[in-house]
């Protein structure tokens, strides 16, 4: 049965009331069952309803990207030029001139295409998963996979895969504003409704795209993809957002500076030229539109484009996925990373290595996930019965379950991985209870579940509530010790409930911290064994009261191998990093040093909020651990660091830590371990959640900005030496000592095919060396204008000079321009086409040395790139042919050059070099070396 016939049937039976229908009566009408439907059905189902996903229109179209390829003024600025050619009357010209600016713009579209392309591919690879009941197996699948009569199981953080009929919930409650606009959140509960009630009243479904704030809940998918609430009103996804970077912003800021720029000069030139001058008004007029075709950088906004997208590639297959593309210029400013411990600085695959019950410490062996492992007491294998208990509590209260998982990077259906779901400190004790021989469906069956009190960070532990065998209540709680021990008054010793005294209290609290001293995470145990009747049926937090303390267990959670090295690295960058944890201090302290974080200065989430904002403010630049944090308190944090100036990159997983994220100049989010939510508010997704993967990315940024100034800075001061040649020669009364087409070939192909390949330069050498740039700095800089002020002069003192002696030929008394210097192509006569040619080729060769002169200041080498050396040969090739073919000569209006007119530009060249080597160290004295 398709798609569109299970929904008329439905429709025919029921109106598609899903929130009105028993629920019997949904199973039957999807077919499908608390088990859900099998894997092969749920094959057949995707091909015939299609993928789960709402296809908004996301992305610009196509002619969208055309049209605003017209956008900048200095297309216009051509598209006069080529208007002027051709009333003058030079069709050549204007043809040229008007086939350039299709080439640009059919360029700048394939640039601008690709890029968005590579923005979406990006965005699609932020695969969402969803955890789903098949044919009574428990699995995660990517969140697209799912179909209608699918089981699906959210919690907290969780965004709802599908419009779904809620089958059982756990204190639930859902934001809607995706659907809804109202925030609030929604509590959720099984049952029927009226069938006239309105979408947000309709409490018995969930649907697409609302977020999980609370709780958690079992449902029966019942509508996919397109035909959800949500894809009806497909454009609620589409999140309005600016995909303008600071880079393009301050490209367009420059473009408008350059056509005023333009006008002025040009009204300048003409203006004079017309009124005192005797030029006739066709010379003004190509020399007009020399100036303007000169000063526009034509190929600047295809290469930020190009730059930005490559570098993005670039960081997402380094695992740093960029989902916002302006933060890659926010990337190189950031100088404090703000990370996670749990999973970012550690492995996070936790395994109990000892445990204290009955005033004893075991030992217990084994590693990772793997339930080999025997208990010792005093180095001696021992039996588990004296700690039975504490073992039982652990694989109780807890949430985890075995399932399987889509193997990564799969297509295929049923290519799964036997894993544990679930929290990675709940498997450690999962794994520990199974060590000791307890298996988890046995016990459940024995002790089945009736009610549960959420963890939650701020509460830092959680209980659930059990049936016995004898059909007593029992509660099973677990948690950060202290907050378990604040609520026992007894102890289990040698099975006898005693009174937990003071310094028992102690004893405990030096046990902990003994624990945590080896870097171990510590959890605290306790039951309550007479739990009254009305608190099983609707546990709350007077649930947990006088409980008994059954014990501890300290797990491992070894720190990442590489994260040494990184945090090494951001260090030397400029870059503090600060661990924000929930883990207790000594635990914290311990991973910090092993790390090596700056300091161990520890400022807990207690310590945190006695403080006034004024002492917080003090503290903060000094203090590199925080621990016992609640979410909020990140945000607090955050803040603070702020208000001091610094660009903060932010970690964070659970549900909480979206304001953080969100708030922060750079939002990361975890790719395996954080909630859908999180992610949503994040700027980049560390695919791997590796903290070295975040000083990866920063690096990447710095890159991308280096080579965005770079090539500007190469673009400018070529650009800014062809303007300033022409006008100086028309005020010296030279006319035009170079032609338009020439300086647009120079633009466009000489100049732009280097600065292209410029944009996937390697990083320098001390990109990680430097300070972060700061925040307010743009690509341009101080220095940057003055090169390209101190280029432009030296360009024009080097060549006007050739200009001059080939176009009069006897200002040198003796020089003989006709070239026979050395006997090879005779028969040259000074001209302006040869003098024409000779600046034209002499800024192609500045050019090339110029592109080295930048690079070196990088530290990279003639070969250090393998495109830029194809580049600067193409362009040298390219320019031979012009030179010397018969359609270049006439195209380009140019003469074949001989020996001794190459050894006059390389004499220039020479000159050229040498005054940029002067005009650096002059520099270095006032500016930084960016
Ligand atoms: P972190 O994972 O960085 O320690 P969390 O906010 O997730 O921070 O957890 C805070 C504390 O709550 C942990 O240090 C631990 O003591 C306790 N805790 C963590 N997970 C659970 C859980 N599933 N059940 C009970 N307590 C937990
Ligand atoms: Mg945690």
């Amino acid at each position: 049965m398709s798609r569109t016939e299970y929904a008329e049937r439905i429709a025919s039976e029921t109106d598609a009331n899903w929130h009105a229908q028993p629920l019997e009566h949904l199973y039957e009408a999807l077919d499908s069952s608390p088990d859900g439907v099998s894997d092969e059905e749920a094959s057949t189902r995707l091909e015939r309803a299609g993928p789960n996903e709402v296809k908004a229109e996301s992305g610009i179209s196509p002619l969208q990207i055309l049209i605003d390829q017209y956008k900048p003024a200095l297309i216009w600025v051509l598209l006069v030029a080529a208007a002027v050619m051709a009333f003058v009357g030079h069709w050549i010209d204007a043809g040229v001139i008007a086939g350039v600016v299709v080439f640009i713009t059919i360029f700048g579209f394939l640039q601008d295409y690709r890029a968005e392309r590579s923005i979406q591919a990006l965005e699609d690879m932020s695969t969402r998963y969803a955890v789903v009941r098949r044919g009574g197996e428990k699995k995660e699948i990517d969140a697209r996979k799912v179909v209608p009569g699918d089981i699906v199981f959210v919690e907290s953080g969780d965004i709802v895969p599908a419009d779904a009929r809620l089958i059982e919930e756990s204190n639930l409650s859902v934001d809607e504003a995706a659907l809804t606009g109202e925030s609030a959140g929604v509590s959720k509960s099984v049952g029927e409704v009226n069938t006239d009630v309105a979408l947000a009243e309709r409490k018995n479904m969930l649907y697409k795209d609302t977020v999980v704030q609370r709780g958690s809940g079992i449902a029966l998918v019942v509508e996919t993809g397109p035909q959800s609430e949500i894809g009806q009103i497909a454009t609620a996804l589409e999140e309005a957002e600016d995909r303008d970077t600071p880079f393009q912003a301050e490209m367009d800021r420059l473009g408008k500076l350059i056509a005023v720029g333009v006008v002025v000069i040009v009204s300048i030139i003409g203006i004079t030229e017309l009124v005192v001058g005797d030029t006739p008004p066709l010379q003004v007029f190509l020399t007009a539109v020399g100036i303007a075709v000169s000063a526009v950088p034509e190929g600047l906004p295809a290469v930020v484009t190009l730059s930005l997208a490559l570098g993005a590639r670039r960081m997402a297959e380094q695992n740093a996925l960029v989902r916002r593309l302006p933060i890659v210029e926010a990337l190189g400013s950031v100088d404090v990373i703000c990370t996670d411990k749990t999973g970012t600085l550690t492995e996070e695959e936790m395994t109990v290595t000892r445990i204290a019950a009955n005033r004893e410490t075991y030992e217990v062996t084994g590693s990772g996930y793997d339930t080999e492992g025997e208990f010792r007491l005093d180095d001696d294998p021992v039996e588990t019965d004296r700690i039975a208990e504490v073992l039982r509590c652990g694989l109780l209260c807890n949430n985890v379950d075995i399932g399987t998982r889509e193997r990564d990077g799969s297509d295929e259906h049923g290519d799964t991985e036997r894993t544990y779901l679930g929290d990675p400190t709940e498997i450690a004790l999962f794994v520990a209870a199974q060590k000791a021989g307890f298996e988890h469906d046995e016990l459940d069956a024995e002790y089945p579940r009736i009610g549960e009190v959420d963890f939650t960070s701020a509460r830092k532990r959680m209980t659930t509530v059990h049936e016995t065998p004898d059909g007593e209540p029992i509660a099973y709680m677990k948690g950060a010790p202290e907050t378990v021990l604040e609520r026992c008054d007894n102890e289990l010793v040698d099975g006898e409930v005693v009174e937990l005294t003071g310094d028992r209290r102690d004893e405990i609290e030096a046990q902990q911290e003994s624990f945590a001293e080896d870097a171990l995470r510590v959890m605290g145990f306790a039951y309550r064994p007479d739990v009254p009747e009305d608190l099983a049926d609707s546990p709350d937090e007077s649930l947990e009261d006088s409980m008994v303390f059954l014990g501890l267990q300290g797990m491992l959670d070894p720190s990442r191998p590489e994260v040494p090295d990184a945090i090494a690295g951001c260090l030397d960058a400029g870059i503090n990093v600060v661990m924000i944890t929930g883990d207790n201090a000594v635990t914290a302290r311990a991973i910090g040093e092993e790390v090596g974080l700056r300091s161990s200065t520890v400022i807990t989430g207690p310590e945190l909020e006695e403080m006034s904002d004024d002492a917080l403010s003090d503290a903060v630049d000094d203090v590199d651990i925080f621990a016992r944090t609640a979410p909020d308190h990140k945000t607090r944090i955050l803040q603070m660091l702020q208000a001091k100036g610094h660009t903060v990159a932010m970690t964070g997983d659970g549900v909480n830590d979206a304001p953080a994220v969100k708030n922060a100049d750079v939002g990361v989010a975890m790719g395996i371990r954080g909630t859908d939510v999180t992610e949503q508010a994040s700027d980049i997704v560390l695919l791997d959640d590796n903290f070295a993967t975040i000083r990866d990315a920063v690096k990447g940024g710095r890159r991308i900005f280096d080579n965005v100034r770079k090539f500007v800075n190469y673009l400018l001061s070529g650009n800014g030496g062809e303007v300033t040649m022409i006008f100086t020669g028309t005020l010296a009364g030279l006319g035009l000592v170079i032609t338009p087409i020439q300086v647009l070939w120079i633009n466009v192909v000489t100049d732009g095919i280097p600065a292209l390949s410029m944009g996937v330069d390697p990083p320098a050498e001390d990109i990680m060396e430097r300070e972060p740039r700061p925040p307010d700095e743009g690509v341009i800089t101080k220095r940057i204008v003055t090169s390209v002020i101190g280029i432009a002069a030296f360009m024009t003192i080097c060549l006007l000079p050739i200009f001059t002696l080939n176009y009069y030929g006897d200002v040198i008394p003796g020089y003989d321009v006709t070239g026979s210097l050395l006997g090879w192509r005779p028969g040259y006569e000074p001209s302006r086409e040869l003098a024409q040619t000779m600046v034209f080729t002499g800024f192609v060769v500045f050019e090339i040395v110029r592109i080295q002169a930048i690079r070196f200041r990088y530290g990279l080498g003639l070969f250090s790139n393998f495109w830029l050396v194809g580049a600067v040969a193409l362009a040298g090739v390219l320019q031979l042919l012009v030179l010397y073919t018969p359609t270049g000569q006439l195209l380009f209006d140019v003469e074949p050059l001989s020996l001794v007119h190459w050894l006059q530009i390389g004499v220039a060249a020479t000159v050229f070099a040498s005054l940029m080597a002067l005009f650096v160290v002059l520099q270095d004295r006032y500016f930084d070396r960016y």
